[in-house]
């Protein structure tokens, strides 16, 4: 495959070669045509991959004609931890550099202030840990009723962290008009197929 093949605005093909990328990674090349269709997706893809791009430029590619709109959330990426969070928000700001999309990080451990400072500029994109992300639907900061695509991020590690009931409590405050993928390293872990039913609907089950 080519990244040519997959039609993308001129703003992302920038992106893309800034960031040196010359061909699709073997996740990418599944993932990309498919998430561009509107599936669900449930993939099963280790770090280091490429997945990060898999599912930013489906993203950025569908929202990259309407920016800076002033309703709510409408891509959310739940992560397990604050340095992912930290290095996908990087990694959308390299390969988004030709676009105005924004994303902002809403995790524990940072100012609130801050982060609701962030929440209110509407960027059409959040990376976010369940904790915090939670505590700001709960006081109305955040808002997912308009969501257009999920993603959940490392969801293997997300359950081992203790983080199901959260997660969970997020998908089901989502609006249920929404694409959803679900990237983890295994998909034979206890307490995914819980994950997966609540979230997914009739996903395409990609084993990269
Ligand atoms: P990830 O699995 O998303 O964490 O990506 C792992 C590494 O692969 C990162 O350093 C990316 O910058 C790099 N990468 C992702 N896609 C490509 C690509 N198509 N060509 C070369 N490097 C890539």
């Amino acid at each position: 495959a080519t990244f040519a093949e997959f039609l993308l605005p001129d703003a992302l093909m920038r992106g893309l070669e800034s960031e040196g990328y010359a061909t699709p990674t073997p996740v990418q090349a599944r993932v990309v045509p498919m998430a561009m269709d509107g599936a669900d997706l449930l993939v099963s893809a280790a770090t280091g991959s490429g997945k990060t791009a898999a599912f930013l430029l489906p993203i950025m590619q569908r929202f990259i004609d309407t920016p800076v709109n002033d309703g709510g959330t409408r891509a959310l990426i739940l992560v397990p931890t604050r340095e992912l969070a930290r290095q996908i928000h990087s990694h959308f700001m390299r390969l988004g550099s030709y676009t105005r999309l924004a994303a902002e990080v809403i995790t524990g451990g940072e100012s609130k202030g801050h982060q609701i400072a962030s929440l209110r500029k509407n960027p059409e994109i959040l990376v976010a840990t369940p904790g915090r992300l939670l505590e700001f639907l709960e006081s109305g900061e955040a808002d997912l009723t308009d969501l257009e695509i999920l993603i959940l991020d490392e969801a293997d590690r997300m359950l081992d962290m203790g983080f199901a009931e959260d997660v969970l409590a997020i998908i089901r405050s989502c609006n249920p008009e929404r694409q959803s993928m679900l990237f983890s390293a295994t998909l034979h872990h206890k307490g995914l197929s819980k994950l997966t039913d609540t979230m997914l609907s009739e996903p395409e089950v990609l084993v990269i």
